[in-house]
């Protein structure tokens, strides 16, 4: 079980950073974000830990409520959140970034799983970057189907 989310909202210029931290379920709150003086959005889901579905509902008519003149970015986005972004329809608001988000690798010579932070720009093709691992500096191999993890860079 997550924790109940937390919002800290920081403005700076035009842009609202807004970091998630803990579940996005039930009792996932998102009205503290509706009319941010801001025209950037940047959700920063590095601390999500667990969705489910009344959340993913929550947040997807969050989104569409946002207006289309705003831009909106997805940072640090983990591998459960990519997951949703894949197979829900509107989990990703419509012209949004994903600018960054984790990725799973496997090192099988320290038989270890890593979660590697990629940028979007870096993919090519959807091929997982080569990925070297700390420890022992050998090449990691991608743990997941590149075709399938790497899907929603095409909508
Ligand atoms: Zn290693």
């Amino acid at each position: 079980m997550g924790s109940k989310l937390r919002l800290e909202t920081q403005i700076v210029n035009d842009t609202a950073t807004i970091l998630l931290k803990g579940s996005i379920d039930e009792d996932a709150d998102f009205k503290e974000l509706n009319d941010l003086e801001a025209k950037i959005y940047e959700f920063d889901f590095e601390n999500v830990d667990t969705l489910n579905s009344c959340g993913i509902r929550g947040w997807i008519s969050f989104v569409e409520k946002i207006p289309d003149t705003k831009k909106v970015v997805y940072k640090n986005c983990p591998q459960i959140v990519i997951e949703q972004i894949s197979m829900v329809f509107g989990f990703i608001k419509e012209g949004a970034l994903i600018e960054s988000f984790y990725a799973p690798y496997f090192c099988p010579k320290c038989d270890e799983e890593k979660k590697v932070r990629l940028l979007t720009k870096d993919i090519e093709n959807q091929k997982a970057p080569k990925m070297i691992c700390k420890k022992c500096n050998d090449e990691m191999e991608f743990d997941d189907i590149e075709t399938q993890y790497f899907s929603f860079l095409n909508r």
